[in-house]
């Protein structure tokens, strides 16, 4: 990692690197400032004692400090453990605990308070805590020492553990790097690029495609302002690629639908009609139904216009976006190609620094993961688990032998929990994760995710989760689609005030019933459903 910020700082000296909302404004920090500034806050590290191998905590929101005590760590020989910013006091506590962490860095006051917090009980471990609003830049330093290689850690990044406590997946140098060196054959960034990031920098998907992958190429990070801003932030920032959880493309894509039902002028409302025509043509594809030719023309007239939309959204200089961390549904993808716009969805974990397969710009399959990258190796087992093998895969979890032997197998197989099929044109598809795997009380085994998948076709059903329960039943949790229960409300005359209550009634309530019956046959194994509707 220092090498590839070497040669990108000799390479890209004065473009910028970083670039954050300042008094509501967004100012540059070149690459060569970057540099000064990295060496100075290592310079600092090693003067509190960092030396090679030491553990540097960071609970930080994404801003440049973020980047450059990341970077610092890494030069200086550390380790970074960095934490979610809404961790609350107890879970920094057990993480800088558990990883021995020597130096904290917190980003504000308003951190430090969790820290505060603990008493009596701080760490043994913790000797130093540095708060970036208090850094100064004209401190002297002396000198880093301790060459770093290439099998050295890099990191440690806690998972959020589903299952018992967090556990510290230890990533080194040359992990980050073989992901990054794959992700740039497939994507290729180079110095026109610029990333917005807003996801999590203490995430392992963000820390790789948002922060080493876009340095790799000497490309621009500009760092939203906040969750709340993003869409302003898109604006002012025009960014070429996005990367973000599948929730936020379908947020964009119920924002676009509504402000175009809602708007008033005629264009809005040629808009409106041609997005509704275009919905029932794409139903009626879902539903296997021959679309009728004039339809599709008109469907295809409402995705000019949502290209339009979009377009002015995002600033107008977007390459893609990419999607991870959770599945992308087939009919996202598709609203968003169909007006022009490719979401590659990619697939990985921490373990596995991170991405295992990924779409590509020239080779893509809505509904699948992608193509394996290179250098990776990727196995079915027996029982459907997909397993990977190769230079991405984490040295293990940090003190925890049993786990890690548990993990990783005598052949260097990564078990990744995940269930998946790979196609004979070597797109992989996750079909479900094992530990969502429900039993019933009847002994029956019943992957959520299928189901799952197929109920969110319906137009009326727009999240769903099975759970399992402790008679031979599931339960559904439904957030219905609101604007089309309204519409079906309407066209049945009923009363449409007060959502909840239409929520309640026993037509829509045999209306969404009847949609799990259409869209799951899989579900007339069980011998009874419960049904909870939620309100979004
Ligand atoms: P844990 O709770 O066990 O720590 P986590 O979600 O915090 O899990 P991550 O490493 O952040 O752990 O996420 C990895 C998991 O995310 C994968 O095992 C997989 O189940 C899921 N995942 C990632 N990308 C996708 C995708 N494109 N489609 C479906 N699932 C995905």
């Amino acid at each position: 990692i220092n090498q590839m910020v070497q040669n990108t700082i000799q390479q890209y000296g004065s473009k910028t690197a970083l670039s954050h909302k300042v008094d509501k404004k967004y100012q540059d920090i070149s690459y060569a400032t970057l540099a000064e500034r990295i060496k100075d806050f290592c310079l600092g590290l090693t003067e509190l004692g960092l030396q090679k191998g030491d553990r540097v905590a960071l609970l930080s929101e994404n801003r440049p400090e973020w980047a450059i005590t990341d970077l610092a760590t890494l030069a200086g020989g550390g380790v970074t453990v960095p934490m979610f910013s809404t961790l609350t006091s107890a879970q920094v506590e057990y993480i800088v605990r558990d990883s021995g962490a020597k130096i904290l860095c917190v980003s504000s006051e308003r951190q430090l308070q969790k820290i505060k917090d603990w008493d009596a009980n701080v760490p043994t471990n913790l000797q130093h805590i540095v708060i970036f609003d208090d850094l100064q830049d004209d401190s002297v330093y002396q000198q880093a020492s301790d060459a770093v290689g290439p099998d050295d850690l890099a990191s440690i990044i806690y998972t959020s553990g589903t299952t018992g406590d967090p556990k510290g997946a230890m990533l080194t140098h040359s992990n980050f790097m073989s992901n990054a060196q794959a992700a740039m054959r497939i994507v290729s960034i180079t110095p026109d690029d610029v990333f917005l990031s807003f996801l999590p920098l203490s995430h392992v998907f963000e820390r790789m495609g948002g922060h080493y992958l876009p340095l790799s190429g000497g490309a621009t990070i500009a760092y939203a302002e906040s969750l709340f801003t993003i869409r302003q932030d898109m604006q002012e920032v025009r960014p070429t690629i996005m990367m973000s959880v599948p929730r936020l493309y379908e947020g964009m894509h119920e924002r676009i639908i509504r402000s175009v039902k809602e708007g008033s002028s005629t264009k809005q409302k040629i808009f409106h009609w041609s997005v509704g025509v275009g919905a029932k043509v794409s139903q009626a594809i879902q539903r296997k139904r021959k679309p009728n030719p004039i339809l599709s023309l008109k469907a295809s007239i409402a995705n000019k216009l949502v290209f339009q939309k979009l377009k002015a959204v995002t600033g107008g200089r977007l390459r893609f976006f990419v999607s991870g961390g959770a599945p992308l549904s087939k009919a996202i993808a598709e609203f968003f190609h169909a007006a022009g716009i490719l979401i590659l969805e990619g697939y990985g974990l921490t373990e596995t620094s991170p991405v295992i397969s990924v779409n590509q710009p020239d080779r893509w399959k809505f509904g699948t993961v992608g193509p394996i990258v290179p250098g990776v190796e990727v196995k079915i087992a027996e029982d459907g688990e997909i397993l990977s093998r190769g230079p991405h895969i984490m040295q293990g979890y940090f003190n925890k032998p049993s786990d890690t032997a548990e993990a990783i197998d005598a052949d260097g197989w990564f078990h990744t929990g995940d269930i998946g099929e790979i196609d004979e044109e070597g797109f992989l598809a996750i079909t479900d994760r094992k530990k969502n795997i429900l039993v019933l009380s009847n002994g029956k085994n019943v992957a959520p995710q299928p189901i799952e998948n197929q109920l969110k076709q319906s137009p009326y059903i727009s999240e769903i989760m099975l759970l399992g329960d402790q008679h031979k039943s599931v339960a559904a949790l439904i957030v219905p689609s609101l604007d089309e229960i309204k519409e079906y409300a309407k066209e049945q005359q009923l009363e449409t005030g007060d959502m909840a209550a239409l929520l309640q009634t026993q037509e829509i309530q045999r209306l969404i019933r009847g949609e799990i019956n259409q869209y799951s046959s899989d579900l007339a194994d069980f011998e009874r459903v419960r049904m909870f509707t939620l309100m979004a």
